[in-house]
């Protein structure tokens, strides 16, 4: 399959190999490409087939499974797989919204700053680190302060890429809030840029979405002020 933007041959898109692909974090889309079947197999059966072949990695690797640190390596790393690290992809995770009424009538900008999250590159499966702030502006509804997190941390769970991270959060929160008024920061660390490939240990990488009254010169200087203070 080939589109105007999009083009695979050889293992190559768009001109770049799967390396490149990898180490310039270049992606595709913005929902995370997940097969029509994903779900057809248990939570269950999935760790199971996940343990075996993650013991096969650790086997091939050279490392001896029979000692008594590694036996249990490959079922910790599929429960975690499953039900911590990756469980948002499965939307059975997704926290449920409850809107209220605005009975404050607060009309202007709510601002939740510093929400540590961790996620993973979808390219290394290595961690990514960061902090997201978030801020909206009412439409009449507000929802409580700890969904926020909770999108933010679903999301999060996922192999991700930031920019696709940053803009699911902004998608959600628009949805949820029916409002086009929403900003998202994240500001994170990638392992595989600091762990290994260049070894830079200093950088970070900053994304951000600024829709409706956000996307405007001095709203965005206020939302910065808040950040930096
Ligand atoms: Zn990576």
């Amino acid at each position: 399959m080939s589109t105007e933007t999009t083009s695979k041959a050889n293992g190559q898109l768009n001109g770049f190999t799967n390396e490149a692909i990898g180490d310039d974090h270049l992606f595709t889309s913005l929902d995370t490409p997940m097969k029509a079947n994903a779900f057809d197999m248990s939570n269950e059966e999935k760790k199971k087939r996940i343990s075996i072949l993650f013991s096969e990695i650790m086997d091939v690797m050279g490392l001896d499974l029979t000692d008594d640190s590694l036996q249990g390596t490959p079922d910790r790393v599929a429960k975690m797989y499953i039900e911590e690290i990756f469980s948002g992809l499965d939307p059975k995770n997704k926290p449920k919204m409850a809107l209220f009424e605005n009975k404050y009538q607060y009309n202007q900008m709510l601002v939740e700053k510093n929400i540590t999250f961790y996620s993973n590159c979808e390219h290394h499966f290595v961690p990514i680190i960061g902090k997201a702030h978030i801020a909206y502006k009412s439409s009449g509804k507000v929802i409580g302060l700890s969904k926020l997190n909770r999108i933010v941390q679903y999301y999060a769970k996922r192999p991700q890429v930031q920019e696709r991270l940053t803009n699911q959060i902004a998608n959600e929160l628009k949805t949820v809030l029916e409002t086009e008024d929403v900003a998202v920061i994240i500001d994170a660390k990638h392992l595989c840029v600091s762990s290994r490939g260049v070894q830079d240990d200093t950088s970070t990488t900053v994304t951000t979405y600024y829709g409706g009254e956000f996307n405007n010169a001095s709203k965005i200087l206020e939302l910065q002020n808040y950040l930096n203070n």
